[in-house]
This record gives structure tokens, sequence and C-alpha cells, in this order.
């Protein structure tokens, strides 16, 4: 299959908004791959995802714009100025090559530039910058100007054709089945290993029983269980009844790999962050000795002489790419362990009570790793009594965990259900919300740059971010400073195609930064398309919303609350005590 019919099904993915259309589109695409035997199925996958593998493996072309500025130059004999002054003026370096390309086709298969891309991935050493720009050139200088477009797009992280994962793992089943019936165990697998493109491998070289049979790998992360909410103690126990009961610990959440003698740290939102936190690599290696293990905890930072554990603006400094050792000794990390996923055996689907009971046995003694405590509850009051608690030693809440309950990856059910802190409002739980827009503001703040956040949540089943908040308070002038150029690198000249708005900020931003709000309590607002059914219908808002300075850098934008959560938080304020 060539390369140019591959760009084909892009432009008609990228050029409807409609999910059904999506999905037949990319299920024509599936099928003709695996029906091609010279076709890998895994690198349509990754290439439709805007990736040459996995996200999880981290692979990044490192190329700037300037090096690709060149490298468009060298394509299309061009001037630089005129490629330069076109981006300023359209924003999107694949539609400049595009516009200035007039290349006949040269027939390169998926294959052929799958090979290139990675080889391009792979460059590094001295002259790596000109060794790039050039090989790039003759790249695009070999493709037609839709193919260099999306070549181009891929290389900047910037495919955007609007397509997630539900809308791929449906048209895998259109694909194999004719029907939607597959989506439920491709999800599971697909949830178990985070590899689309080795679930499709599977799918059409083994077919569906081994993807039904499918158990969790060492070594691919798994997505990550979550928590509901309910209004208290009382719901709580009306709910799950006789439950564990754990502090809930404000650090960042790592799924930790142990494969022999390697260890892999996997953060919420699956990024690999081994390097990061060489203690969590060094306690694992003490504290456990089965030789293939995964399991979860929060890590918190704490002071190292009174050995009291910080607050999450402390602890969220040990996310960083250099300087990890000097800051190990100022902060490091302990990490409370509260599941276990996989202990020689795959033991997702034990209960909790199963699964705590290889966890004690499992974690040995040593100065990273503890094991968080959990006490059973039967009734409100003792639930209540341990939230309290909880708070006094400076914990976010609790979260209570159900007996019987397996490891849901991926899932957020009530396996897991987490109590926060209250304040003022109706609302005992902070909302994350993606930024896709700001306004300059007026005055002082209009001097900054930024006034003030659109922000959204995500609406799971249309694949599409929907407004909630406008947010100005809670900024100090530097966090504004801090935002405004944060989101210059994501700005874009049009609304995103998957945010749904009524609003028109100053700038429109790609959907990616999340970030934590409180507010007081949800409303019923005509301005905010968050739960809007019709046109004439309010949707739901915040009121009174503010930022707590919380990047949620662990989340993707897809992480953030989603639409049926707030209309959840709505119906329970009134029921709160
Ligand atoms: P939230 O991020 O507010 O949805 O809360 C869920 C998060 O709480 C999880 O993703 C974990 O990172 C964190 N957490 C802290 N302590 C615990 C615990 N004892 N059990 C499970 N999750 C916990």
């Amino acid at each position: 299959m060539k390369f140019k019919e591959l760009a084909v099904y892009f432009q008609r993915l990228e050029s409807t908004p409609k999910r059904l259309e999506m999905t037949d589109i990319l299920a024509e695409l599936f099928k003709k791959a695996a029906h091609d035997k010279k076709v890998n199925i895994e690198e349509i996958i990754y290439l439709s995802q805007g990736h040459l593998l996995p996200s999880f493996k981290n692979i990044e072309f490192q190329m700037s714009e300037k090096l690709l500025q060149k490298s468009i130059v060298l394509a299309t004999d061009k001037p630089g100025k005129l490629v330069e002054d076109m981006f300023q003026k359209i924003g999107d370096y694949g539609k400049v090559v595009q516009n200035l390309s007039d290349i006949d086709s040269k027939n390169l298969s998926i294959a052929d530039v799958y090979k290139k891309l990675t080889e391009l991935s792979g460059f590094f050493g001295s002259g790596v910058v000109a060794k790039k720009t050039e090989y790039l050139g003759i790249l695009l200088k070999s493709t037609t100007p839709l193919e260099a477009k999306y070549i181009v797009r891929i290389i900047m992280g910037k495919l955007r054709l609007g397509v997630g994962d539900p809308t791929h793992l449906d048209s895998l089943s259109f694909a194999y089945n004719g029907d939607k019936s597959l989506r439920k165990p491709l999800e599971r697998a697909y949830n178990l290993c985070c590899d689309l493109g080795l679930v499709a491998k599977i799918l059409f070289s083994e077919g569906i029983k081994r993807i039904e049979d499918f158990e969790v790998i060492v070594g691919c992360p798994i997505r990550m269980a979550l928590a509901a909410r309910l209004a208290g103690a009382s719901e709580i126990i009306e709910k799950i009844g006789t439950c564990a009961v754990e502090a809930k610990y404000d650090g960042f959440r790592c799924q930790v790999h142990k494969i022999g003698n390697e260890i892999q740290v996997y953060s919420r939102n699956l990024e690999n962050t081994t390097h990061m936190f060489p203690e969590i690599k060094e306690g694992t290696l003490v504290q456990i000795k089965n030789k293939n293990v995964i399991y979860e905890g929060e890590a918190i930072a704490y002071d190292p002489r009174t050995g009291e554990c910080l607050p999450f603006q402390t602890t969220v400094q040990r996310k960083r790419k250099h300087g990890i050792e000097s800051m190990r000794k100022q902060f490091p990390l302990k990490l409370f362990v509260f599941d276990m996923l996989y202990a020689d055996v795959d033991i997702t689907n034990k209960s909790y009570e199963q699964r705590r009971e290889v966890m004690a046995s499992v974690i040995g003694k040593g100065n990273v790793l503890e094991v968080s405590p959990a006490r059973i509850v039967k009734t409100p009051q003792e639930l209540e009594n341990i939230f309290e608690e909880s708070l006094l030693d400076g914990r976010e809440g609790i979260v209570a965990k159900r007996l019987d309950g397996t490891y849901k990856a991926g899932g957020r059910n009530f396996n897991w259900i987490k109590l926060k802190s209250s304040y003022s409002g109706e609302l005992n739980d902070t909302i994350d919300c993606v930024i896709v827009g700001y306004y300059f503001g007026k005055g002082l703040r209009a001097s900054l740059g930024l006034g003030s956040l659109l922000t959204c949540v995500y609406d799971k089943k249309d694949e599409i971010f929907k407004t909630i908040a406008k947010i100005g308070s809670g900024l100090t002038d530097a966090e504004l400073v801090k935002f405004r150029k944060m989101l210059e690198t994501v700005k874009v000249k049009t609304k995103p195609a998957k945010v749904d708005s009524i609003l028109e900020p100053d700038v429109w931003v790609e959907p990616k930064y999340v970030i934590e709000v409180q507010a007081d309590e949800i409303t019923r607002s005509p301005v905010h398309t968050c739960g809007k059914v019709h046109d004439k219908d309010p949707g739901y808002a915040l009121r009174f919303p503010r930022t707590v300075d919380k990047i949620r850098e662990d989340k993707d934008a897809e992480d953030a609350t989603t639409v049926n959560e707030i209309i959840n938080l709505f119906n329970m304020q009134g029921r709160k005590k």
C-alpha cells in the first residue's frame, strides 16, 4: 500500500467532523491494510495516531520549527522568507509545505515512509542538525504535496485528524466483524497494554479469541484505574457496604514495572518517567524480590530532616528532566504503594483484598516503598472519623475501596470512591479543566498578555471538548506570565475542530494543558456548551471558578473531568450534608 493512499485517507478523516463517518473511513482503511500482505497494520495504526510507536515509548523527532523550515526550503527550492511568511499567516507547517511543493509522486510505500521516519527519529551525535534537515528535505522532495503535509505534521506532533481512541476501536471492530460488537474486548485489551498497534496486529493475525484472553504484559503500561466520587460517607457505605479506607495522598501516581532487574516508572498519562525518580528504581530493586512485578502508588516528596511529607507544589518539582540528583537530595521521595497488579502472574482479576495480601508479602523492608495503610469500615461514622484524621495528617481526603473490586484498567467506577476536603461551596472536589483559549484582559493583565482562560471538560461520547468556565481568579501575576508563555506554544489561528464553544476567546489554543479548578458550585448557563443538548437548552457552568496553581502535567486533555462527571456532581450537590 502506498503512503499516497494513506494520505488520502487522512485527508478524508480530517475533512469530516462526524464520528460515524470517521469510523467508516478508518474501518475501510484497516480492512484494506489487513488484506495487504506487504502492510504492517501496526505502522498504519501508529501513524494514524500521529506517532511511530505507542505514545508510552516517547519517540520524539526533536526538530525545531527552524530546522523544519530549512527542510521545507530544501524540498521546495523556495526562499526561507516565503516559508516563514506563509507560516506566520496560516500557522501550520503542514499546509505550508503542501502549498509550496509541486512534486510528482515517487510512489513511496507506507513501509518506506515509516522506515525513513524511524531513521530520522534515531539520528543523534555530532552534525545531527544538518543531517536531520537534509534527510527530511530529501524525503519531502520525493512525496506529493498531500503526503508532505502529513509527514510534516507527524514530525511536529500535530497530525490533528480529530480521531480519538474510541473511534479507532470501533473501526477495528467494523473492519474485522462488520459491526461494533467487538469494541468491548478490544477496549479491554487496549487498556491492558496501551498499544493499539499490538492489539490490531493480534486481532488480524491471531483472531478475536486471543484478544478476549488478553493478559497484562510486564513492560507495557496498564491504563490506570480511576476513582469515582460520591457526596459523603453515608452515600459511600450505601453504595459499596463494608469497605477499606486509605488516605488520599496528594503527589503523583506511579505505575512501576519490574522486569527482572529492569525498572520502568509510568505516570498517570503513561509517560515513561523512570529517569526522573532514581530512588523509586533503587527502592524497588531493594524491597522487591519477585522477578516480574507491576504495582502502583503515589509518590510524595518529604523533608529529609524531619521525615514530614511535603505539599504537592513541592513534590511536583521532582518532575523534571535536569538537575535530578541535587533535587533528589533536597526533596527525596517516598512511594505509598496502594495496589499490586502483577506478581509473577496477572492478578488484576483478583479482589482488592487478595491483591492487598499479595502486596503485603511482596513489598519488603526499606526506605522508599511503604504500603499505604488501609482500615476496614462498616459504618458512615467510622468512615467519617478516618476522613477527619486524614485531613489532620495533611492528606487530601480518603479513597474508599470495595473489598471484592477487581482492578479495572482504564475504568472509573465505584470500586474506588474518593472523598476530598470540602470548602465553602457546595462542590467538594476540584474539576480538571482543559484550557482551549485565553482573553487578553484589561489594565495590568492586558500588559501581562493574559487576563482570563477559557476552559473545557471532555465529552467522551462525542470525543469533543465543551466549555464550562471562563477563569480569571486565582492566578498571580507570575502565573499569568507563565501561562501566557506556555499557551504561546499551542496557539492556533482558528477554533480547534475538537472544541465546541459559543464563546470566542481572543486567542484559541490546542486542547493540551489541564489545570485543577475549584468552584463554589455547578450551575446551569446558556453560554457554556458542557451538557447542552439543544441550542435553546442551558449547559453547565462553574460558579466562581478559580485555579489552585496546579497544572496537571500528568493528565492529557482527554483525561480531564468529563461532561458526565459534571452532570453527576450537579445532581449530587443538593444531597450533600
Ligand atoms: P483524582 O486525581 O482527584 O481523580 O484522584 C484519584 C487519584 O488519587 C489517583 O489517580 C491517585 O493518583 C491518587 N491517590 C492518592 N492516594 C490514593 C490511594 N490511597 N489509592 C488510590 N489512589 C490514590
